[in-house]
């Protein structure tokens, strides 16, 4: 049976989105890394629905992804919307976390790629400090241009990981570990937008309570107010899915 047997998968304007909570997907993601068949997972907010609308080579990558976490409170207001509820969020950071935590546990290799020099490492250094034990295989900042693809993908495969998170923000990241995720033999590879920043204390996440209200985009709205633009994808996204339900009425 697959790891996926009996999840529910909502669909926003045709991007499909797994219906898991955060101890579910750490069970999927434990199936995938034991299977070694080489597996992507997305985190996926309205601003990708959004995106995957502009954009067919995300849209493709989103359609073909391995596992679809629910990341963004906009996701769970629109799964209400459509009448059928999602359980909670689950985030890219919190993922890193709790897989870093699975990891120690069972002897698994993670790889940190991208983000800014420096961040990747202290985001490993922080990682290991919290769950003793665990295996850092590599980290590097790189970049996700094309001409920089081999190389990166050559270190990865000496470091033999088992975990690659990939922070190149999206829809860079999901692109990037789409072309090579056959060639990299990673049995998991997780795009992870600015988790590493978070991780390493160099952006601050919103307060536990405002995190519960779901006003983790309000925080990020006030410490990134260049965002602004990007984060109309939010009131955009809701506005489609309500008229597309009204529409297929
Ligand atoms: N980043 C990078 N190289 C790039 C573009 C972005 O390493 O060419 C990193 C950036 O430093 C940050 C992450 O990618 O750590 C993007 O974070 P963001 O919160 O913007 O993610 P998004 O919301 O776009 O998924």
């Amino acid at each position: 049976m697959t790891p996926l047997a009996h999840v529910q998968i909502v669909r926003f304007l045709g991007i499909p989105v797994h219906n898991v909570d955060s101890r579910e997907a750490l069970q999927i993601l434990d199936a995938f890394i034991r299977e070694r068949k080489p597996r992507q997972v997305v985190t996926v907010n309205p601003e990708f629905v959004m995106a995957a609308r502009r954009d067919a080579a995300f849209r493709d990558v989103l359609l073909h992804a391995d596992l679809s976490l629910p990341d963004g409170v906009g996701l769970l207001l629109g799964a209400r919307i459509l009448g059928t509820p999602l359980k909670e969020r689950v985030t890219g950071v919190d993922t890193v976390m709790r897989v870093a935590a699975l990891a120690a546990e069972r002897g698994y290799r993670l790889y940190l790629l991208g983000a800014a020099p420096g961040v990747a490492e202290e985001a490993a250094r922080r990682l290991v400090q919290a769950n003793p034990g665990l295996t850092v295989a590599g980290t590097y900042a790189g970049s996700p241009a094309p001409d920089e693809e081999d190389a990166i993908v050559a270190r990865i495969t000496a470091a033999t990981p088992d975990v690659l998170f990939v922070a190149y923000g999206a829809p860079k990241q999901d692109l990037w570990i789409a072309r090579n995720l056959a060639r990299l033999g990673v049995p998991m590879a997780m795009g992870v937008g600015g988790a590493f920043d978070f991780i390493a204390g160099r952006a601050k996440r919103a307060p536990l309570w405002m995190q519960r209200m779901g006003l983790e985009w309000l925080h990020r709205l006030i410490h990134q107010p260049w965002r602004w633009r990007r984060m109309l994808a939010l009131p955009q996204f809701l506005f489609a899915v309500i008229a597309d339900r009204l529409t297929r009425r």
